[in-house]
Parts: C-alpha cells; sequence; structure tokens
C-alpha cells in the first residue's frame, strides 16, 4: 500500500495510524490492508479533500449516486480506484462494470450471469468478492452460508476473478466472530493465504477487523463524519 502523505491531524491520517497499529499488533505488514474510503452520501466538496490528501481506493454502495458523481472525479484522478460494496442489482451489472474497479457484493447466480455478460460486453474483467451472509440477515444481501461452495464454483466458471470475501455483520453484537466466520469460510473454500482477500470492518469496528484477518477495511463515517 502506498502511504499517502496526510495531514498530522486529518482524520484520514488518524485512520491510518489506527489501521497501521492494529496491524502492528496482529503482526501483519502495514501494506497488508487497503483502506476503502466509503463517501457514500457526501458530495465531491467533501471527496476532494481526501484525494488531496493522497487516498486512492473509494467506496459507494448505490450505482446512480456513483454514476453522479464519480465519473469527473476519476477524469481529475485517472489513478482512483472505485469499489462497489452495496448490494447489486442484475439489471445494473452493466453501469457497474462500466463504473466501478472492483465489486463487493456478488451473493448470487444471477448476479453472476448479468456480470460475466456485461464484463465480456466492456471486455474488462474486474475482481469480485463474494459477499456471504453469515448472520443470517438475507435483507442485506449476501450468499447464506451453505450456498457459498457452489456459488464459488458458478463464479469460477464464469471467469469472474474472484478477490475474497466480503461480510457486513449484524449490528449492534460483537463482530468477532463473525469476521473469524469469514475468514474460515475463505480457508475452506480454496483461498490460499496469498490470494485471499477479506473485505470486512467498519468504522466501529476495522480494528477488530484487521486482527481477524481483513485485507480490506470499509471506513466512511471515521473519515467523512456522520452521515445525514
Ligand atoms: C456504509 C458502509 C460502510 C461504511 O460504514 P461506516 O460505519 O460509516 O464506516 C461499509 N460497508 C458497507 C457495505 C456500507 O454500506
Amino acid at each position: 500500500m502506498d502511504m499517502p502523505d496526510a495531514h498530522d491531524d486529518s482524520p484520514l491520517s488518524e485512520v491510518q495510524a489506527r489501521i497501521a497499529k492494529a496491524c502492528k499488533i496482529a503482526r501483519r505488514e502495514a501494506g497488508a490492508v487497503s483502506l476503502i474510503a466509503i463517501s457514500k452520501t457526501h458530495g465531491p466538496e467533501a471527496i476532494t479533500p481526501l484525494i488531496e490528501e493522497g487516498q486512492r481506493i473509494f467506496g459507494e454502495n448505490r450505482v446512480q449516486e456513483a454514476a453522479d458523481k464519480w465519473p469527473a472525479l476519476k477524469e481529475a484522478h485517472p489513478d482512483i480506484e472505485l469499489h462497489m460494496v452495496g448490494q447489486l442489482q442484475s439489471n445494473k451489472a452493466g453501469d457497474a462494470v462500466e463504473l466501478f474497479d472492483c465489486i463487493h457484493s456478488l451473493d448470487r447466480p444471477s448476479l453472476v450471469k448479468a456480470l460475466a455478460k456485461a464484463m465480456d460486453k466492456a471486455d474488462k474483467r474486474m475482481p469480485c468478492f463474494v459477499q456471504v451472509d453469515v448472520g443470517e440477515e438475507p435483507q442485506k444481501g449476501g450468499c447464506p452460508v451453505g450456498d457459498l461452495p457452489a456459488l464459488l464454483e458458478t463464479a469460477r466458471a464464469a471467469d469472474i476473478p474472484l478477490a475474497g470475501l466480503m461480510c457486513v455483520p449484524p449490528s449492534g453484537i460483537e463482530p468477532a466472530p463473525f469476521f473469524a466466520l469469514l475468514g474460515k469460510l475463505a480457508d475452506d473454500n480454496g483461498f490460499d493465504q496469498l490470494s485471499m482477500g477479506l473485505s470486512m470492518g467498519m468504522s466501529g469496528d476495522f480494528e477488530t477487523a484487521i486482527m481477524l484477518g481483513a485485507t480490506h477495511v470499509r471506513v466512511g463515517s471515521a473519515l467523512f463524519g456522520a452521515r445525514g
């Protein structure tokens, strides 16, 4: 990971310092964890200062919102990576492939099919995390744990580059067991230690997630302040 030159007292430098400290405690290299700045609900006036501080990976949870905000920002800063972290409707797969560089919410065979078709059409293969419904909360999206092996097989057969697994644990209870479960599922499903990505951890729990192997943390409010 390249270390942006954030100001010492900015929210970005604070989050970076907390990530570095968690990596040190976990005996992991500081570069082992990518920070994704989740900018949903925030406009360019809030995003641009972070870009100027050196942040390059951003995430959004809605295709339409990303389409409104990001083409102009990406044109000005072509090295930005944009990640889709929200539930994705199959009929938006084409737009998502155009707009984003990585998808964290692949969670069902119909979406594998739609994304594979959109990637073929755009001649662009993009890495996807498979979202797992670790807390049995289908309304949040995510593949049921029992369906994961079959979904991974479907995605591999469709030539979707797999980045690893993603989860959003239930709110209001200790997240660590769910992070540990996601790590175990990655182990059990043939992601080897080198290629295995784990997208887990948000503003309230990213240090815990790092202790349990997170490679991508998705941090919104700790960087941008509370959403309205
Ligand atoms: C909003 C969101 C985040 C960031 O949440 P914060 O608590 O603001 O850090 C992370 N992941 C997903 C999927 C989100 O929708």
